[in-house]
């Protein structure tokens, strides 16, 4: 048996899952292909994804480094942005453009689960943290990087250590994300924060902090570092994050072979440097340290 014939039989038992990275290399009369009728169960998002020939990606357009819109252009940027193109390239091997096969939709946090679950989109790769509660719900590939909850107030406040951790926030004004792990973690860890000042977008957060509306606000170092940015010197995070924050890739509950396909891109991606690249590009432009890549749960 030829080496490219014994390829393409693995790949036939094994399913595109592997194999879709360079199935038209080693098919080389066929065109490359990331799915074939056999492998993909009817009903499923990968049949959809297939039969639409592009994938509706759920992301921020709000939260600079990872989801981000440009309004001139409408184009969008940030780490989510680059591990969307990595799946679409896993799901769209050979055909141009991997961007030209995505559509994407603002998935707010609250939205994240109903999106999933609606088939209104077919990921979610929006800062999204993989939690078991969220896992009843919807199912997860990845993780592909672990942020970590931390506090953005007045920098006199921190330097001061007056909110020097989470302790700290009990019976102060705190706002936080409707729908985000950010609030419940808040509520769990500080209980007698006040959480009345609840946003659906976090320059909302921001501006309420900015404004003086509330003494701080809480979410994902890597957010809070993108959003002070751009208001650099007034205010800081404490830098000793409370919670650890898995982002993953949120998927239809029971989507295995999807799972599995975006599982195996992640890994080569780490592997091969284009998920350090990407990291590099966004959140590294800011970020002092580049993290080593997490170990995927399978
Ligand atoms: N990572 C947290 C979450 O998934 C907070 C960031 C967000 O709201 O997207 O809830």
């Amino acid at each position: 048996m030829t080496g490219r014939r014994f390829v393409g039989i693995i790949c036939a038992l094994i399913s595109l899952v592997a194999c879709s990275g360079s199935s038209g290399d080693l098919n080389g009369d066929r065109p490359a292909s990331p799915v074939t009728a056999s492998t993909v169960a009817v009903g499923s998002t990968l049949a959809r994804i297939q039969a639409r020939n592009n994938v509706i990606i759920g992301v921020k357009y709000d939260v600079p480094l990872f989801g981000l819109r440009d309004p001139a252009t409408g184009t969008l940027s940030g780490f989510d942005i680059e591990i969307s193109k990595m799946v679409a390239q896993a799901l769209f091997p050979g055909k141009g453009d991997p961007l030209g096969h995505v559509q994407f939709v603002e998935a707010l946090s609250k939205d994240r689960e109903q999106f999933l679950q609606n088939g209104d989109v077919d990921l979610v790769i929006s800062t999204y943290t993989i939690t078991d509660a969220r896992k009843l719900l919807v199912d997860f590939a990845g993780p592909y990087y672990i942020a970590g909850q931390d506090i953005l107030a007045k920098r006199e406040d921190i330097e001061s250590g007056v909110i020097a951790g989470v302790g700290d926030l009990n019976g102060r004004k705190v706002c936080a994300v409707t729908g985000s792990t950010s609030l419940a973690n808040l509520k769990a860890a500080a209980p007698k924060a006040d959480t009345t000042v609840t946003k659906e977008r976090y320059p909302d957060c921001f501006k309420a902090l900015q404004a003086g509306q509330v003494d701080a606000m809480t979410t994902d170092d890597v957010i809070l570092l993108g959003l002070e940015q751009s208001d650099l010197g007034r205010f800081q995070t404490t830098g000793n994050p409370f919670h650890s924050e898995p982002y993953g890739i949120g998927i239809p509950k029971g989507d295995t072979s999807l799972r599995a396909l975006i599982n195996g891109e992640l890994q080569s991606a780490f592997t091969d440097g284009r998920w350090a690249a990407a990291f590099a590009r966004t959140v590294g432009k800011v970020s002092k340290s580049v993290p080593n890549p997490p170990a995927i749960s399978r």
